[in-house]
């Protein structure tokens, strides 16, 4: 449904876009921690697509959904892209694909096309050689980020330390135990369906508190997991950034691309291929020439 409604799509900020993928990874963290808790299959409960393939749902998952699919028309499959736990797992396993877009370098001309057209970001320019003091500030960059990194994952592990009140309220049975407690002290408005069962299993209230006790003790440690690894995510992040690499030729990211096919539409070279066009000067724009090894490819007809 994304890929047919973006038709607008305009190109996310490089920092934006790191910033946006960061959630998908941490959202994941979560859901395992959830599912392994019996708290909540939170993946399912909060797929936005969920309304359009059943047929219903409450208003509030209809409007996320919606939301989704408007952004969808202007930013690429903002859902996969920025919050999918799936997703997250596919652009890891990406990075091992053996098939995969790739962009060869003898018969690319680097007229950037790709890169334009690419609603991901996915097409990588070629870099421009750097001075030797911007070399030197880039390891600095590297340095810090490595020694960030510890800093980073400790404070997010203190954080979800501190969270686990919270982050154990969504356990169903604390939030049994609340409103058992309400209803004991008069203040709660009516019963529920969960606390009449309750009060119909046998087991005592001081039992119940106990239990409630024990997973928010569970989730001090859980907590702490859940913020080291979304330390780890952004330590890793920062890390990734600071390494420089050199791109001789437009390349296609690993996990970014995910295989549309818009760039192959557009492509010169491969109109030429396909026989669309003739020579790749057809498919350039207005003054544009082309640049790379494929002049002597197309404007010859053979590969000299
Ligand atoms: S196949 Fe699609 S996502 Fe991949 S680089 Fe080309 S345009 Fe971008
Ligand atoms: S559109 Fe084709 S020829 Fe142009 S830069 Fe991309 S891969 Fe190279």
């Amino acid at each position: 449904m994304q890929e047919l409604l973006a038709v607008r799509s305009i190109r996310v900020p490089r920092w934006l876009d790191h910033s946006l993928g960061l959630v998908a990874y941490i959202y994941l963290g979560a859901a395992v921690i959830f599912a392994a808790t019996k708290t909540g299959f939170i993946i399912c409960r909060y797929d936005p697509f969920i309304p359009f393939f059943r047929l219903g749902a409450n208003t509030d998952m209809l409007l996320f959904g919606s939301s989704i699919l408007l952004i969808s028309v202007f930013v690429g499959r903002p859902y996969c892209r920025y919050l999918c736990p799936y997703g997250a797992i596919l652009r890891v396993l990406s990075c091992f694909s053996k098939w995969r877009l790739s962009i060869p370098p003898d018969t690319c001309i680097n007229c950037q096309l790709c890169e334009d057209v690419c609603p991901y970001g996915a097409i990588h320019p070629p870099t421009v050689a750097q001075s030797p003091e911007r070399r030197r500030k880039g390891k600095r960059r590297l340095i810090t980020a490595l020694m960030a990194a510890p800093v980073v994952v400790l404070g997010f592990w203190w954080l979800g330390t501190a969270l686990a009140v919270p982050l154990s309220q969504w356990h169903p049975e604390s939030r049994l135990a609340e409103q058992v407690r309400l209803e004991e002290l008069g203040v709660a408005e009516s019963t529920t369906e969960a606390s009449d069962a309750f009060r119909g299993s046998g087991r005592s209230v001081e039992q119940l508190y106990q239990s409630a006790l024990s997973r928010r003790n569970d989730f001090v440690t859980l907590g702490g997991l859940l913020g080291a690894w979304t330390g780890l995510v952004i330590g890793f992040k920062l890390i990734h950034l600071s390494v420089r690499r050199r791109r001789d030729d437009y390349q296609a990211d690993r996990a970014g691309c995910v295989s549309c096919g818009r760039c192959y539409w557009y492509c010169p070279v491969e109109k030429v291929r396909l026989g669309l066009i003739s020579d790749v000067s057809e498919a350039l724009p207005d003054g544009q020439m082309p640049t790379g090894p494929l002049v002597q490819l197309t404007v010859g007809g053979k590969k000299s």
